[in-house]
């Protein structure tokens, strides 16, 4: 870990609804759920697998999810599913399912202004931060991938400070972004000074293989920039398997902060950056419980939550937030010079 990397504290007045409205959400879980069903469903075809950020065989199986295994990590702690879909099989789910598509008609567009405001104009201040920072100086061009919010990129462009702009392998098609961008592939480029992958960790068959081929386009001195949702956050922490945020195949990947520095080393990349600036845990345990009676909470969190006020509340997000302890997780990881 090195001795410069930030812990940050955010706070926007982000609020769960504005960027998953509960209904959106409880359609696209509801499709996600049945197409995992139809697309997975042939026990032959699932593979069993190490942990994806440690790469450690040893472990435990601490629950299951739609017939899935969730195991935990001996090692590093990070929470997986193995055996799970073959990585061609994923490829088709997230080509042809309703889930799919349903993420891109629905999801993205009706929830961008909020995203815009809350969520895309603070990662692209904040990529342009650390490049600004610790990047290389000659290298301006910016790539992300699978872009499912194009509005990154008008936030991008406004910095004046990134360019070209690149999409790689855009789910929403990147015309509706006012930017300046070219939609492209990943082994079409070179030599590029950052390249952001947001939420996609969690549903890669191999974080690894993922996070090697994006790097792998980077100049020296580049910065892989990446958003997931880790295990260790205090709302899954708390939630665990009764967490109703996460399913099969959005999150096969729930890793934790220890395995995720051992996953950007392993890459061979630096760390930079790995903070924890969610907003939402506590609002999401509140909720949570509140839709769901079954679940127990321990007795110093059901006090926490149901005998403090909004302000102890914000307090604890903040503390969560300056300790890594949300689940709400962002890494920027530079690729050594050569
Ligand atoms: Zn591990």
């Amino acid at each position: 870990m090195t001795r410069r990397m930030k812990r940050v504290v955010v706070s926007s007045g982000l609020h769960e609804a504005d960027i998953r409205p509960p209904a959106l959400m409880s359609e696209f879980k509801r499709l996600s759920i049945q197409d995992a069903a139809d697309f997975f469903a042939d026990p032959a075809s699932l593979v069993e697998v190490d942990c994806p950020a440690c790469d450690s065989a040893e472990r435990e199986a601490v629950f299951r999810k739609q017939e899935f295994l969730y195991n935990r990590c001996e090692e590093c702690g990070s929470v997986y599913v193995s055996p799970r879909p073959a990585e061609a099989t994923l490829a088709e789910y997230y080509a042809n399912s309703r889930a799919s598509r349903f993420r891109v008609e629905h999801f993205s567009r009706d929830t961008a202004k909020a995203r815009r405001y809350h969520l895309l104009r603070s990662h692209a201040n904040w990529m342009g931060q650390i490049v600004d920072e610790t990047g290389n100086p000659d290298a301006r061009a910016y790539a992300d991938l699978s872009t499912h919010s194009p509005q990154i990129f008008d936030e991008i462009h406004a910095l004046e400070f990134f360019s070209p702009l690149y999409s790689v392998s855009p789910l929403v098609p990147v015309t509706e972004s006012e930017a300046p961008v070219t939609a492209t592939t990943l082994d079409a480029l070179s030599g590029i000074g950052a390249v952001s992958a947001f939420e996609k960790i969690e549903h890669q068959f191999s974080p690894f293989d993922f996070l090697r081929e994006a790097s792998g386009v980077l100049a020296g001195g580049g910065i892989l920039f990446f958003t997931t949702r880790s295990v260790t956050g205090f709302d899954l922490q708390v939630l665990w398997d009764k967490t109703p945020y996460i399913f099969i195949p959005e999150h096969i990947n729930l890793l934790s902060i220890e395995g995720m520095t051992r996953l950007v080393e392993r890459c061979g990349l630096e760390l930079v950056e790995l903070s924890t600036p969610g907003q939402l845990d506590v609002e999401l345990v509140l909720h949570a419980v509140r839709q769901d009676p079954s679940i127990k909470l321990s007795a110093f969190v059901d006090y926490l939550l149901h005998h403090r006020d909004p302000l102890a509340h914000a307090d604890f997000q903040e503390f969560l937030q300056k300790h890594r302890l949300s689940s709400h997780v962002r890494v920027a990881a530079r690729k050594p010079k050569e």
